[in-house]
């Protein structure tokens, strides 16, 4: 079973999408990965719904990629003695410690650690941004704000802190819990929520010993401004599209969307594009033109993934919003324009051994006409070094490890099988035509091109390219 395009497809799961047979209906329309959202899951749904989704993967026998999303510091105001209040632009309110119900005039806010690193002009957005508030002057015990944009506000709304750097980590007691239980699950990839310096990566990276990927979920400003360091410290990024545009001015998201696509790419690590992308397929059918151009956009990019929300999460039509991500995806990927876009942005490979090989190779096929880039891998490094390539031919990765081909599957291009490892360098060619011909992506007398680290399962050595034709005799022997 194979895709016919090369930006994959992320699902994220819910009331609408969490039972075995609509987790089978959306991988057969085209998702690629699963994320389980931990803001409205608990670890015991979250053991279940990953053990639908493995269930899913051994009846198709392709491996299936999985998120955990934590859900990260949700900052919230506390309640008031009324059902709401009014807050007028140009009044005074003030934010502090007493645990009381509050007024037009104050409201608790329960996170100490706020209040003290509150300073003098930083702006707070209430309730997804539809409140403004600047701070005028701050204590550990309260802070005093003019509104700024006003409006109404209810009890435990959330707060959002676009210029001010919490020195505290971005892992709460509930994401610490959520992590050991997605670990215990086998969850390939970890997404970290609200992240604002690469130590924040760091300590999750210690915690996760190397069971997960860990993807880097930009929404705040503080993190976009640092996204360098970000990336050098985490496996991939998200575009967290709607957390960004809380926090910064909508327009400015685009061109931020761009810049991160861009930096993921340089890097050779994957990049998913998320939220909103066909919000109105939450109640409708068919997306809006703007939607399918948004998506559209994420692709001729080269984002490695598109991803669904609500649109899948808690929609009316989650198995149509995922079929409808893979024909824009495949339309895309054979527009005319598409390559040449895509080439664009490539990278020059660094001086490595493995880089300069994956250039090669992709330059070979392409000059060639060879039909697959087949690659052995052990970790997947060398998988995503040629995908960094973002050659013509679809990339066939080989692991021995069911957790690298897990892995791969977010990754642009890459269609990953799980087999043992070749005996020997004849064994490897071998095998490889047998699987590009198994797999469809070889037809008897095309040629391939393999790529390989030998001896096999040695990480980092990536030095051997071989071109191989794919015999009459690979059917009858498969
Ligand atoms: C986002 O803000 O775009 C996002 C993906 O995060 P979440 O859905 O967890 O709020």
């Amino acid at each position: 079973m194979r895709r016919l395009r090369r930006t994959k497809i992320v699902a994220t799961l819910g009331p609408a999408s969490s039972d075995q047979p609509m987790i089978a209906r959306l991988f057969a329309a085209g998702a690629d990965v699963f994320r389980i959202n931990m803001s409205h899951t608990t670890p015991e749904r979250m053991r279940a719904i990953v053990a639908a989704i493995r269930a899913v993967e051994a009846e198709h026998n392709r491996p299936i990629a999985i998120l955990v999303d934590l859900q990260g510091p949700k900052l919230r105001i506390g309640a008031f003695t009324t059902e709401a209040i009014m807050l007028e632009k140009g009044a005074s309110f003030a934010l502090d410690s007493t645990p009381t119900p509050g007024d037009a005039g104050r409201v608790h806010l329960p996170h100490p650690e706020i209040l003290s690193a509150l300073a003098a002009g930083d702006r707070l957005l209430l309730d997804d941004g539809k409140i403004r508030l600047v701070v005028e002057k701050a204590s550990p015990k309260q802070a005093l704000t003019r509104v700024d944009v006003g409006g109404r506000l209810s009890a435990r709304k959330g707060v959002s802190l676009p210029d001010t750097t919490l020195s505290f980590s971005v892992l709460t007691k509930k994401d610490r819990t959520d992590l050991e239980a997605a670990l215990d699950a086998g969850a390939d990839w970890i997404a970290l929520s609200f992240i604002q310096r690469p130590e924040d990566i760091a300590e999750a990276k210690k915690l996760t010993r190397g069971r997960a990927a860990i993807m880097a979920k930009i929404e705040k400003p503080q993190a976009a401004l640092c996204l360098g360091e970000i990336m050098d410290a985490s496996d991939a990024i998200m575009v967290a599209r709607g957390d960004l545009g809380v926090e910064m001015p909508l327009e400015k998201v685009p061109g931020i969307q761009k810049q991160m696509t861009r930096v993921a790419r340089r890097a050779g690590k994957p990049v998913v594009v998320a939220t909103q992308m066909l919000e109105s397929m939450i109640t409708s059918p068919v997306p809006t033109r703007a939607e399918v151009s948004d998506v559209a956009t994420a692709i001729f990019e080269g984002a490695d993934a598109v991803m669904l929300s609500a649109e899948s999460a808690a929609g009316q039509y989650p198995a149509e919003a995922v079929a409808t991500m893979n024909r824009i995806a495949e339309e895309v990927e054979s527009d005319p324009t598409y390559r040449a876009i895509i080439q664009a942005q490539r990278a020059e490979p660094e001086a490595t051994g493995a880089d300069a090989i994956a250039a090669a190779a992709r330059q070979i096929a392409e000059t060639l006409d060879l039909s697959a880039i087949v690659c052995w891998t052990s970790s997947g490094a060398t998988a995503l070094r040629v995908s960094r390539e973002r050659p013509e031919p679809q990339i066939v990765a080989i692991s021995p490890r069911l957790s690298t081909g897990r892995k791969l599957a977010l990754v642009w291009g890459v269609h990953c099988v799980v087999a043992e490892d070749a005996h020997d360098q004849d064994d490897m060619v071998d095998r490889a035509c047998r699987i590009a011909f198994k797999d469809g992506f070889a037809k008897s007398g095309q040629r391939i091109i393999i790529v390989a680290g030998v001896p096999l399962g040695t990480p980092g050595a990536t030095n051997m390219v071989r071109i191989a034709f794919v015999g009459t005799e690979t059917a009858p022997q498969e």
